[in-house]
């Protein structure tokens, strides 16, 4: 078994005991295990939404079997705990691929369900509750229920983008998506300011892929400058091939010394002005395209004791003012921020309860934790998320309020009658408190 803390190593918390779970037909007996309960997969989440304190958790890594692949239809079931790399490593060289990943490839099955993730082709595929099929939850009675568009229709919704909440998947069933091969073409295209990225993600419904690296200490005129990127899936080999180098290399390149914020400033100026030509193509193995933060073990560590909080939002489709609000709020703050990413979402309807995922524009930025300053900062951001009719995403957070949580997900208590009573977890004891 593996430590059970979150990515971003804050909060710590301390649970009273940790239930292995290893055979989807003889799951442990919930109700006999004393306190609350909360699945944990592999603690790809950041913040507190994997976390219990002063709980149990259920951890699922244990259930990591292939149950069926219907080669001919594209379409997968397997237990909970089973990681979207091994699942990747079955079915690329076969011709598939899974229809939407986040940007690591170590999350499992149920942990994509329970944050109904999304990926770089949001816009064409929506999230990857989309693709599933149907699953089976078990509730702390100890009934088994056959969960999908169909069947136990309510908690299917609830467990989609669920948190954990609804009870414990034993196993999923998802539809794949079709590929050429295992290569990506990309083209790499450097933008000057927000306006521009917004002008070239009008075009993303031509491309599979897109996603943007953003300088967020630019000001001014660079305010929002960054490296746009394109992709496609196109024949080619299923290895890496020499000279496939990640298609974003930050932090393998991050300067040491971390994370200070000159240099930061410094490393982001360098990387903005690394490739000579405004927009360059190649074409690469699919998985320094996908997941190029995977090629470096445990990075999480670079920023040390106090771990680091992922701020990621959404704002609205015009969103262009609220955008350029929140950058200007980061860089003229004293925090630092390493990493931020741009992405606009698709109208495709996420079918959880609780998705994050709404049309927009998706921003999220690491903070190395320096204590109450990192925190009101980020107070501040979800202010001008709310005014614009957004939303933060839970899988990433660690400090939004109660009321913030509950502006931004105003189908919340729907989605609490669906919960298992057993079940709750430090997130969910923050956001729903009065
Ligand atoms: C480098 C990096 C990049 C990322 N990029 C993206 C991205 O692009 N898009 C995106 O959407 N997310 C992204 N994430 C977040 C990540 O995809 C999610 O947090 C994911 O849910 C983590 O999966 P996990 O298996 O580690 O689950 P955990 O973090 O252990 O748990 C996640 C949730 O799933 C629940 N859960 C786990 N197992 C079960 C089960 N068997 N039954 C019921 N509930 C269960 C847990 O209770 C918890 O609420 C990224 C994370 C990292 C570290």
């Amino acid at each position: 078994m593996h430590a059970h803390q979150s990515w971003g190593r804050y909060p710590r918390a301390e649970h009273t005991h940790v239930v292995p779970v290893l055979w989807r037909s003889d799951p442990p007996a919930l109700s006999e295990v004393s306190g609350k309960l909360l699945p944990f997969a592999y603690g790809r989440s950041y913040g507190d939404s994997c976390l219990n304190a002063g709980g149990a958790l259920l951890d699922v890594s244990g259930l990591r079997r292939f149950i069926s692949f219907d080669e001919a239809r594209g379409v997968l079931r397997c237990e909970a705990g089973v990681t979207l790399a091994e699942v990747l490593a079955l079915i690329v060289p076969r011709g598939w691929f899974v229809p939407v990943v986040p940007g690591t490839k170590r999350v499992s099955v149920a942990g994509a369900i329970a944050n109904d993730v999304h990926g770089k082709n949001h816009h064409r595929a929506g999230t990857f509750g989309a693709h599933v099929t149907c699953f089976e939850l078990l509730r702390s009675t100890g009934e088994r229920l056959l969960c999908s568009p169909e069947r136990n229709v309510e908690l299917f919704r609830a467990t989609i983008g669920g948190l954990g909440l609804t009870g414990l998947i034993l196993w999923a069933e998802f539809r794949l998506k079709r590929i050429p091969g295992a290569r990506i073409t990309m083209d790499r295209i450097r933008f000057s300011c927000l306006s521009e990225f917004y002008q070239l993600s009008r075009d993303d419904q031509e491309y599979e892929y897109t996603v943007a690296w953003i300088d967020c200490l630019a000001r001014g005129r660079a305010l929002g400058r960054g490296l746009f990127l394109r992709g496609d899936h196109v024949a080619g080999a299923g290895r890496a091939q020499p000279g496939d180098g990640p298609a974003i290399s930050v932090p393998v390149d991050l300067p040491s010394g971390l994370i200070g914020r000159a240099a930061t400033r410094c490393f982001n100026t360098l990387y903005y002005h690394a490739q000579l030509r405004n927009r360059q193509r190649r074409t690469l193995f699919y998985e320094p395209f996908f997941f190029p933060l995977d090629g470096v073990g445990a990075w999480n560590r670079l920023y040390g004791e106090n771990g680091f909080l992922q701020y990621q939002c959404v704002t609205g489709e015009d969103s262009e003012s609220a955008v350029v609000d929140l950058l200007e709020q980061v860089a003229r703050s004293g925090e630092t921020p390493a990493l931020a990413v741009l992405k606009r979402f698709g109208r495709i309807p996420s079918p959880g309860m609780l998705s994050f995922p709404r049309p927009g524009v998706t921003l999220a930025i690491d903070f190395a934790m320096r204590g109450s300053s990192t925190l009101k900062l980020l107070d501040r951001l979800d202010r001008i998320v709310a005014q614009a009719g957004g939303a933060v995403y839970p899988a990433k957070d660690a400090r939004m309020s109660g009321p913030s949580f509950q502006r931004f997900f105003p189908n919340w208590q729907s989605f609490a009658s669906q919960i298992d009573p057993k079940f709750s977890s430090s997130f969910w004891r923050r956001v729903s408190a009065a």
